[in-house]
């Protein structure tokens, strides 16, 4: 066999070397899905192009067939793997069985018969003659075989464009960027191939197809360097939906149900059965998620299912218009919230029981506050909020410059009381004595258990002119006063000392001390009687 080394056969080894940088470049993206085929597409085309140099640079006729023959073998597998790549790359979740490859592999392999036993039926090439003078080329003439051989190329190339631009149609951004790079680089060895089979070659007898596959190469590299095709694998959509772990519902525009993936399935307890079916009557169940699919705005919702233990469903409605503004249908997203639910009611409760045990703590206080100025006893206010109250009375009292009528109140001869019916019946007679005082004072007086049996009452901004008529009444009325006790009547009478600030002292105690002086001389001219201090001639 001798060998011309000519220009052309140069061209084509050059695409060799350059077909195995890039199969060397895709053999380390090999575990990415679709990565593999092609690496062994290249792997062929660096074959291809090899055979087609080598019958190029073949000066006698006979290996030139046979080196055509060969070339099939390249031209054929690429051919098959191209169309196992694009089926890989486009559907990563279903790779090709056994069957289906072989099937596939098929018609290319007749393709190769068909070259290999040209000599016999003469079908695919029935001659040849020679090619431009120094090209050391020949031109093959086309048989029905070579268009059969060219129906299955065309019909391959086709079948991996419409598969690749469906995949594009639905594909995210980047993804349609790397099929687009794909795409770009199979449109060389197409228009490569109707040049040949129309014999419009530039050169008579030079294929170019093998070579057109530089610029697939070209493209698969740049894809790889710029938009690294096989570093970020395209995942499937319906994959991605299935595989969700919230729930995804579709409804057309008349609320037919047109997508629900397993998550949801999951959620709602639905069938496999519901796709097509009406959602009324899917989620009549519930009211909410009804009216999530009859609102005409994006809306959220939430639905509990009655499982044990029940189950939180947080929806999101995204309603989907059509470029006219018309409503085509809905999406919604449903996602378990039971966890952050529970929680949340778990909390609520304990909020609850602590703003209880708040309330209660607070009238607890109260109450304390209440019995800590309250005399049990009568339930008049005690010595001790006297003590707390009466000199800030006194302070504004001066400050504002008005009168405080002060009146220590002792019951006359109570002892007898208490012997006549006992401390018991002393003590209820106390009691109503006290409900009379707190009937005969307004909100801003106080009426206070000094000691035993001796009363304060204290009358803030009582005119003077008033005040004798006033503790008069109160006198008559703690005379007629009849307290019903073990089938008799306790009664008794009361002797007051009266004192005013600021006339009778200038502080609490001054007062107290005039108004306790009074008293002792009420009693002294015969109890039953209010004396102002002064009057009575006490000092
Ligand atoms: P006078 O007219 O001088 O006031 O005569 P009196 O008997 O009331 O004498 P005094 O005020 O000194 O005595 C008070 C008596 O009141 C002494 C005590 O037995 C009785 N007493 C004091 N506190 C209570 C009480 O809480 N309950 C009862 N039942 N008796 C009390
Ligand atoms: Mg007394
Ligand atoms: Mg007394």
């Amino acid at each position: 066999m001798s060998i011309e080394i000519t220009p052309y056969a140069i061209i084509f080894f050059v695409t060799a070397l350059f077909a195995a940088v890039v199969t060397g470049m895709l053999w380390r993206h090999r575990s990415t899905p679709g990565s593999e085929p092609l690496t062994w597409m290249m792997v062929f085309v660096c074959w291809w192009n090899l055979a087609a140099g080598l019958e190029a640079a073949t000066v006698e006729q006979s290996y030139k067939i046979l080196w055509s023959q060969i070339e099939y073998i390249g031209s054929s597998g690429s051919l098959v793997l191209l169309v196992f790549f694009v089926l890989e790359y486009t559907q990563p979740e279903k790779r090709l069985s056994l069957l289906q490859r072989a099937l596939l592999l098929v018609l290319p392999a007749v393709n190769v018969l068909l070259a290999a036993t040209n000599d016999w039926h003469r079908l695919v090439w029935p001659g040849f003659e020679a090619g431009p003078v120094g090209s050391n080329l020949i031109v093959y003439q086309h048989g029905p075989g070579f268009y059969l051989v060219m129906l299955v190329v065309y019909g391959y190339l086709a079948i991996a464009i419409i598969r690749l631009i469906r995949t594009a149609r639905h594909a995210s951004l980047l993804h349609r960027r790397q099929i687009g790079i794909l795409l770009w680089g199979m449109v060389a060895p197409l228009a490569a191939s109707i040049l040949y089979a129309f014999d419009l070659n530039l050169l008579p007898g030079m294929d170019i197809v093998p070579l057109s596959f530089l610029m697939t190469g070209a493209f698969l590299m740049a894809g790889i360097l710029l938009y690294r095709l096989f570093d970020l694998a395209p995942v499937a959509r319906e994959r991605l939906v299935e595989n969700m772990a919230d729930g995804l519902l579709v409804l057309d525009g008349r609320g037919r149900l047109l997508e629900y993936n397993p998550a949801v399935r999951r959620m709602l307890g639905l069938g496999q059965d519901g796709l097509g079916k009406d959602a009324e009557l899917l989620f009549a169940r519930w009211p909410e998620l009804m009216a999530l699919c009859e609102s005409e705005q994006d809306t959220q919702s939430e639905i509990v299912v009655e499982s044990e233990p029940p189950c939180y469903l947080e929806m999101h409605n995204s309603i989907l218009w059509d470029p006219q503004g018309r409503l085509t249908g809905r999406l919604i997203l449903v996602r378990d919230v039971t966890r952050r639910r529970n929680t949340e009611i778990a909390l609520q409760r304990a909020n609850e029981r602590l703003q209880a045990q708040l309330f209660e703590i607070r009238v607890l206080q109260a109450q304390l506050q209440e019995q800590a100025i309250r005399d049990p006893l009568t339930g008049l206010f005690n010595r001790r909020y006297l003590e707390e109250t009466l000199p800030r009375e006194i302070a504004r009292a001066g400050r504002q410059s008005y009168p405080i009528v002060v009146v220590m109140i002792d019951i006359d001869l109570f002892k007898r009381v208490n012997d006549t019916f006992g401390h018991e019946g002393g003590d209820h007679y106390l009691k109503a004595f006290g409900s009379l005082l707190m009937s005969r004072v307004r909100r801003e007086d106080i009426a206070c258990r000094y000691g035993g049996e001796e009363f304060l009452l204290v009358f803030p901004g009582l005119p003077r002119e008033c005040i004798v008529g006033r503790l008069a009444q109160i006198r008559e009325m703690i005379e007629s006063l009849r307290v019903p006790y073990q089938g008799s009547e306790i009664s008794a009478t009361a002797s007051g000392g009266i004192a005013i600030f600021p006339d009778h002292g200038g502080s609490s105690e001054e007062v107290i001390r005039s108004a306790d002086l009074a008293l002792y001389a009420a009693k002294a001219a015969g109890r039953n009687r209010m004396l102002l201090f002064g009057d009575s001639g006490a000092n």
